[in-house]
């Protein structure tokens, strides 16, 4: 069977291929992400996961081997105990059933080994585990399963970015092995911006896979599996289905978008939970300490910062304290809200600031009790 015939179509005039959209760019006013048309899926439903052909694509599949995910119902904190793990994950899952997990960025220069071990040093006893996923700065990155090696070979956890935008499903499928083979906690699985943006824009885009079809192939993989979705993006009021889906598909955590007020968020989990899907929260936390740091968020698309947040620490006399301060006082809000079971405090500083951001990061991370021993 051709895989490609039996993908499920996509619709039509999205740049992204995309058959489950939309994604999570679409603009405040409901243009595309890289368009100034409208995001063609304003108007249609969301699409349930699996549809028929993607059911018909997975059996010739040699990671899927014909399942295609969880079954649709709860999926909260005991199903993630059955089903095999890599080390780093069964870790990850016994600091959440104990406290609150830290999970960071790591603000390591792209393509530098050296990079990434100083900041190791740094972080290493302040957080649990780190993220390092797409950068806006630098499209052209080492593959996520070397750079797992070169954070799990400098003492620090891994939860590695995986996008559609570069790889074709093969390519993906043996990257999610290696990421596995090198012991990576989890993956987060993402279908990555377009090329358009960012610094490559020569390069012609993938999207042979989109998000959520990568899920249950890092499933299969041994992987544990967190989805990104962006509760104020249009069409807000199907961004808690799209979720509902993604752990349909066997998502395990969700990390959202920068919604705006905790409360804003606490709504989102309430919408997704009365659909029938308790899938937990990893909290996105922003952290700023300079202008240009600052700048890079607002670059996000459909991020949104709480009142005042950015204000508060560039107007302050030590930006680095307040910015601090400000990411430590939201995260302890943010854990307060039932369904969220850890944060992941990220952002962007000034090139050639990236140790200082790393010790941004331990700082928040320490004082939230990342890094503990269990
Ligand atoms: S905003 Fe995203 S999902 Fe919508 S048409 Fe553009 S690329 Fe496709």
């Amino acid at each position: 069977m051709n895989l490609l015939l039996a993908s499920p179509a996509a619709a039509p005039g999205c740049p992204k291929l995309m058959h489950y959209g939309p994604c999570g760019g679409v603009s405040a006013d409901g243009s595309c992400e890289i368009a100034p048309t409208p995001c063609v899926f304003l108007d249609r439903p969301t699409v349930a996961w699996p549809d028929a052909a993607e059911a018909a694509s997975a059996r010739p599949d040699p990671l899927l081997n014909g399942s295609l995910g969880a079954a649709p119902g709860p999926a909260l904190l005991p199903s993630l105990s059955p089903g095999r793990r890599t080390p780093a994950g069964e870790e990850v899952l016994a600091i959440i059933r104990s406290r609150p997990l830290v999970m960071t960025g790591l603000p390591a220069v792209p393509m530098d080994s050296a990079s990434i071990a100083a900041c190791a040093d740094i972080m290493r006893d302040s957080v649990d585990v780190v993220l390092s996923g797409d950068s806006g700065r630098a499209r052209v990155q080492f593959p996520p399963s070397y750079r797992a090696e070169l954070i799990r070979r400098n003492g620090l956890r891994a939860w590695l970015g995986v996008n559609c935008r570069d790889r074709n499903r093969v390519a993906l499928e043996g990257e999610l092995l290696a990421l596995a083979d090198a012991g990576v906690a989890g993956v987060h699985c993402v279908t990555g911006d377009h090329t358009d943006l960012g610094d490559r824009a020569d390069a012609k885009p993938v999207f042979d896979l989109e998000g959520i079809q990568l899920v249950p192939r890092a499933r299969a993989a041994g992987l544990l599996v967190s989805v990104a979705e962006s509760p104020a993006s249009p069409p807000v009021d199907r961004r808690a289905a799209r979720l509902i889906e993604k752990a349909h598909a066997g998502a395990e955590f969700c990390l959202p978008q920068y919604a705006g007020e905790t409360s804003d968020l606490a709504r989102y989990i309430d919408e997704v939970r009365a659909g029938g899907v308790d899938i937990p929260f990893v909290a996105g936390v922003p952290v700023v300490i300079d202008r240009i740091g600052a700048e890079l968020l607002a670059s996000f698309a459909a991020a949104i910062l709480p009142a005042g947040f950015i204000e508060g620490i560039l107007d302050a006399r030590d930006p680095f304290e307040a910015g601090i301060r400000a990411s430590v006082a939201l995260a302890e809000e943010l854990l307060e809200l039932d369904g969220v079971v850890g944060i992941a405090a990220a952002g962007g500083a000034q090139v050639g600031q990236e140790l200082q951001f790393a010790r941004a990061l331990a700082r928040i991370g320490a004082e939230l009790g990342g890094g503990a021993s269990l």
